[in-house]
């Protein structure tokens, strides 16, 4: 699969507004600032087809990116204190009812600090997925920012953390160096094999 043919399509403020679900739909969901925009650069090998935010929580839509057979779909982040109770309302809204309409949803990339325990949003976001046996792996970014020693405690630690999500697949990744990408872009190509096979 080709990563970096890649266009932004169009950024969805209410369920009225998402776009024709019409092929593979790969989502990408986490907190604020938790390097979901930088994974997705890393990925497509564009510096800023995603956002990266100065400004942590100001993506409010749902953005979708296309590639030849599949597309990008960036979730708002959630978790960010600033925001009104009004706007977080209308982000979970959003998203919900992205997820709930019967998408071609190949695979949701929940997105984890690799450095820090999940948060309950993130264990809220996490519940629902295995719940509703929805296609999902866990990608732990920042992998860069600990050292050797430290990243292998913390990926036991985390480990344990995420152990009631039997086997879901952890992926550690770094968007400074690179590490763990080509197993992101594996995977991905997997899931969208394996729906298209489903199909
Ligand atoms: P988003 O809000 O989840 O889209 O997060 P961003 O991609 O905007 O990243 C938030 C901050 O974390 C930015 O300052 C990024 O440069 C930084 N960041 C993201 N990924 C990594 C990573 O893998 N390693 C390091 N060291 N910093 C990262």
């Amino acid at each position: 699969m080709n990563f970096n043919e890649v266009n932004f399509e169009f950024a969805a403020g209410t369920v009225k507004q998402l776009p024709q679900s019409d092929i593979p739909e790969i989502v990408f969901s986490g907190h604020s600032n938790v390097g979901k925009s930088s994974l997705i650069n890393k990925l497509v090998q564009r510096k800023s087809l995603a956002r990266v935010s100065a400004q942590p929580g100001k993506t409010a839509t749902i953005n979708f990116y296309r590639l030849r057979n599949c597309r990008f779909v960036d979730l708002p982040g959630y978790g960010y204190a600033k925001v009104s109770k009004a706007e977080k309302e209308r982000w979970a809204g959003l998203v919900e009812g992205y997820l709930s309409s019967q998408r071609k949803i190949a695979l949701i990339i929940q997105i984890i600090d690799i450095r820090h325990k999940p948060t309950k949003d993130d264990y809220d976001m996490l519940n629902f997925l295995y719940q509703c046996n929805a296609p999902f792996v866990i990608v732990l970014t920042k992998k860069d920012k600990l050292k050797k020693a430290a990243y292998e405690k913390r990926l036991d630690e985390i480990m344990d953390e995420l152990q009631d999500y039997e086997g879901v697949e952890l992926l550690p990744f770094s968007a400074v160096n690179g590490d763990g990408m080509d197993d992101v872009k594996e995977v991905i190509e997997a899931y969208i094999e394996g729906f298209e096979e489903e199909e």
